[in-house]
Order: C-alpha cells, then sequence, then structure tokens
C-alpha cells in the first residue's frame, strides 16, 4: 500500500505524526493508500520554511511570477492523462469530468498571467500642494488555502495560483480524501520554477486545520467545503485576526416556467443534477416547476432518462455518466436521506437504491433517484444531499416558485428556465443567490469573473479567483508624500482638509 506524503520546502517529506487516513478506491472500495495526517510541529515547520521563502518571492517581479504559472500550464496540459488517472481514481469521478475538474484550475492559472497589471496601484499627482498620493498592493506573506475533495485540482489552484501570482507562499491543506493530485500538482510547480517552499502540502485533518487557524504566521485563509465547518473556520479565523474567506454547502434550484423548452430543462436537470454523481456544490438539487401541467410533463419526460443513466467505475471510460460517491459513509448518508424522503411522503418516482455493479459490488455506487411532490419540511429538501437524487417541488406560480430559493439558507447557485425575457430579468434582479443562470443550469463564473455564493453559502466579503482573488491575497498601502522644495510651513495643529 502507498504511504503518501507531505510537500514542504519542495520536496516529498514523510509523515511523522504516526497518524494516517484510508484512501479508497470508491469504485472498488478498496483501500489503496494512507495519506499523513499532520501534526502542529510538522505545520510550524512547513510555515517556518514559507515564511523565510516568501521574502524573496515577493521581491521577485511580477513578471517573472507569472511567468512560472505560464509553464505550469504548459506542464499540466503534458500531464493531463496521468493527473485525471489519479484523480478518478481517489474520487470516483469519470475520467472526462475529472479533466474538466483540472482544466477548470488551469484556467484560473492562466487568468494569472495578468498578475503584474492585476497589481498595479493608483497614483493621484497633486492630491495637494506638492503632494503625490498613490496605493500600493502588497502580498500578506504565508496565506493557507483549506479545501474539499470534491473538487481535489480545481478548487486547489483556485487558491493558490493567485496566492502565489500575487507574492505569497502558501501551505495548502488539501482534503485527505483525495490527496494525491494536489501533491501532483504542488511538483509541477516545482517543476515549473517556483522556488522551493512557495508552495507547501501539509495534509492532514482538524488537528492541521486547527494549528492553521491559530497560526501566528498565517495571516489569511481561503476555505472551501460543508457549511457547518465553514462557519466553524471563519469564527475562529477571524478571531484570531486573519483574513478569511469560507464557501459552504449549497441547495440550487431551478425554475421550470410554463413556456420553457421542456427538453432543453430536462437536459439540463439531467446533467446538473446526475453529473459527478451530484457531489458538486454547484448540482441542482432542486427543479421547480411552475404550475402542475408543467410539472406534470417534466417528470414524465425527466424518469426515462434517470432510469438510463449509465453508472460505471472510471475505468469504463466515456461510456460512463457517473461513478461512486466518495466513500462508504457518504453513500450511506445520500441512502438514509433516499430512505426519509420516502418515509416523509415525498414520491419516488425513479429508486436507484438498489444499484448494484457487477463486478464491482464493494464499489460505493448510488443509482439516480427522482423525487415528485417534494415539501419544504422534508430532510431531503432540507438538506444537502450531495448524491444523485433530483428532488422536484412543484409550485402554483411565479411568486411562490421565487420564494423557495430565497427563503433557503443556502445561496450558492440557481437558475431558471425560460422563454420570457421579463421573468428572467425580474429573476435575476429579485434573486438573493450569487451566482445565478438564465438557461443555464450550472452558471460557474469563468475565471476572469468571480465565485461565490450568498447566505449560509458563503462567509467574509470577498469571492473566489477573478479581481477578488487578487484583493483578497493582497492588502493595500496608501502613500501620501512630499517634497517640500525648501518651503517651511511649520507646525500644523488642524487636520488637513481640502477646504
Ligand atoms: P468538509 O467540510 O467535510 O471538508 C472540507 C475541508 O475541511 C477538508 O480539508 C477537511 O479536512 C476539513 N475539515 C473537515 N472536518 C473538519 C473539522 N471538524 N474541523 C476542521 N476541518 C475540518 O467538506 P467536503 O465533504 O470535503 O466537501 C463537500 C462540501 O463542500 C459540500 O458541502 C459542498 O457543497 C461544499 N463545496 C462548496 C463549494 C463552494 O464554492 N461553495 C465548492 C465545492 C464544495
Amino acid at each position: 500500500m502507498d504511504e503518501l506524503t507531505h510537500y514542504i520546502g519542495g520536496k516529498h517529506v514523510k509523515g511523522r505524526s504516526g497518524r494516517f487516513a484510508d484512501i479508497y478506491n470508491p469504485a472498488t472500495g478498496e483501500v489503496q493508500s494512507k495519506v499523513p495526517l499532520a501534526n502542529g510541529s510538522e505545520l510550524d515547520e512547513a510555515v517556518a520554511i514559507a515564511a523565510e521563502a516568501q521574502i524573496g518571492w515577493a521581491a521577485t517581479n511580477p513578471q517573472k511570477r507569472a511567468r512560472v504559472l505560464m509553464k505550469f500550464v504548459d506542464l499540466l496540459h503534458q500531464n493531463m492523462d496521468k493527473l485525471a488517472e489519479a484523480l478518478s481514481r481517489e474520487h470516483g469521478k469519470t475520467i472526462p469530468d475529472a479533466k474538466g475538474d483540472i482544466i477548470r484550475g488551469l484556467e484560473v492559472a492562466e487568468f494569472c498571467f495578468g498578475a503584474p497589471h492585476l497589481l498595479k496601484g493608483e497614483f493621484t499627482e497633486g492630491a495637494g500642494p506638492g503632494i503625490d498620493m498613490y496605493s500600493l498592493r502588497q502580498p500578506l506573506g504565508v496565506v493557507a488555502g483549506i479545501t474539499p475533495f470534491n473538487f481535489p485540482a480545481m478548487i486547489p489552484m483556485w487558491k493558490f495560483c493567485p496566492a502565489i501570482a500575487a507574492g505569497n507562499a502558501f501551505i495548502l491543506k488539501p482534503s485527505e480524501r483525495d490527496p494525491s493530485v494536489p501533491l501532483m500538482l504542488a511538483e509541477l510547480m516545482s517543476e515549473a520554477g517556483l522556488p522551493d517552499g512557495i508552495l507547501n502540502v501539509v495534509n492532514g485533518d482538524k488537528e492541521a486545520v486547527d494549528g492553521i487557524l491559530d497560526h501566528p504566521l498565517i495571516m489569511a485563509i481561503g476555505f472551501v467545503g460543508s457549511t457547518p465547518i465553514a462557519e466553524y473556520i471563519y469564527g475562529r479565523g477571524c478571531s484570531n485576526g486573519k483574513r478569511v474567506q469560507c464557501f459552504g454547502g449549497a441547495k440550487n434550484h431551478m425554475i421550470i416556467m410554463p413556456d420553457a423548452d421542456l427538453d432543453q430543462a430536462v437536459d439540463a436537470l439531467v446533467g446538473a443534477g446526475y453529473g459527478a454523481a451530484g457531489e458538486r456544490c454547484m448540482a441542482i438539487s432542486v427543479a421547480v416547476p411552475v404550475g402542475d401541467a408543467t410539472a406534470d410533463r417534466l417528470v414524465e419526460k425527466l424518469a426515462p432518462r434517470v432510469e438510463a443513466l449509465k453508472i460505471g467505475p472510471y475505468t469504463d471510460g466515456n461510456d460512463v455518466d457517473f461513478g461512486p460517491l466518495v466513500t462508504a459513509q457518504a453513500r450511506d448518508r445520500v441512502l438514509g436521506l433516499v430512505n426519509s424522503g420516502v418515509e416523509q411522503g415525498a414520491e419516488l418516482v425513479v429508486d436507484g437504491r438498489d444499484f448494484s455493479m457487477q463486478g464491482y459490488e464493494n464499489g460505493y455506487f448510488v443509482g439516480g433517484c427522482l423525487f415528485d411532490r417534494v415539501t419544504r419540511d422534508m430532510d431531503i429538501y432540507k438538506q444537502e444531499i450531495f448524491g444523485p437524487v433530483l428532488c422536484v417541488a412543484r409550485a402554483e406560480n411565479y411568486e411562490e416558485a421565487l420564494r423557495l430559493p430565497m427563503e433557503n439558507d443556502y445561496g450558492n447557485g440557481t437558475a431558471i428556465f425560460t422563454r420570457d425575457g421579463d421573468a428572467a430579468r425580474d429573476f435575476v434582479s429579485r434573486i438573493n443567490v450569487g451566482m445565478v443562470g438564465v438557461n443555464v443550469p450550472i452558471p460557474v463564473p469563468l475565471a476572469y469573473h468571480t465565485f461565490g455564493g450568498w447566505k449560509k453559502s458563503g462567509f467574509g466579503d470577498l469571492n473566489q479567483h477573478g479581481p477578488d482573488a487578487f484583493r483578497f491575497y493582497t492588502r493595500t498601502k496608501t502613500v501620501t508624500s512630499r517634497w517640500p522644495s525648501g518651503v517651511k510651513e511649520g507646525a500644523e495643529f488642524v487636520i488637513p482638509t481640502m477646504n
């Protein structure tokens, strides 16, 4: 069995804590490797190395820093197959979807080629007599990212690419369920010319996370994961005086108006509801058809599509729509929620609970499930399921449909399917959700815009990637300067104003 490492100071470092977590192949249920779980002293060592390396990196001009990312992007392309295989083997998603995970991160690395432009400050000549005023964007120092299992390539890159391009050193604490790709990414950054110590991967669990939250030299933390952990990290990190942004769970609704192109809506729901086995924070988990006639037609069209979903291991190639869930606990939780939906009175139109894959009976597969007549009081409506389960919650009219996402605790993504520009415009304007699709089911913004949810899906005031990432990973220094040219005005006791 492979023993994974940390990656500190530009090399692989064996774990010393004596604690490990098993890593499974979700398609077979076999343990394939173990990952070390860092203790406080291992984290301290990584932070000390990072802090020392950061001084020279911050002094490296931003164009040279951006060139490391250019080379990194080349290396990602060259290693795409190897990375995707490693990702699918630990996560379970299909190879094309694993490549999408990598490419969505790579696109953020590409955005960071523009770091020299994004880091430019502002200058006012003659802000007062003989006075110039300018502001600089400076890196924070050592910063950290704590990332979830469901996008083990994309989300680490969302975090470390802008942070490093801005001149920081980075401590990445990836998910302990699929840490191999984050380790490979760090190796590729070294191969691309990143100085040792600027990107460090410290594997671990709560102990490593708590060490990050309390570490005096870690200036900022970017977290992505479930909402209870996001709230915990935001609270503890902020109370320690750090800059913190946390992105949490989701319950994404898609409203289907009576005038929508239903075939298009069904395609959208099948992809957005069941892709990656529903283990996406932007998955659509609630379809809200407006009016019973729309709902009846929608469910009639959806049911055969859900029954026909092709489920299997990533090794089956392009013939698979989605793979297993990540762990046995994840599978059991999803099955428990489906059972609760039946008990609480929802109509299980397609039942995937008994799905079993010949030759992969120990894998963590769950077949596609489709519920109709889901109501707000049910657990399947209230909780994020994070599995291949789509809930249809019927609404009588547009206002009732709108209230569902509006009154939901989460606010990550949402969509409306309609041919009516008026309805779409009203929805975009009124909805209290961070990312909105109009006839687009998973409205994930591209790298040069920013990504972030509202309400219990996002804590902190800046989003991920795009220009916000450079704001988050830098702080502004504003300089007021005067060269007095021999004029002596004497002491001033009144606050200077522009009067
Ligand atoms: P998770 O919250 O279990 O874990 C995320 C990270 O937190 C991991 O690195 C983990 O090691 C750490 N962690 C877990 N428990 C901890 C604890 N008690 N104390 C300290 N640290 C702890 O999330 P997950 O299961 O890996 O990922 C799935 C969740 O992430 C879903 O809720 C999904 O919606 C969310 N997600 C959100 C976004 C977004 O941008 N909003 C994107 C992807 C995933």
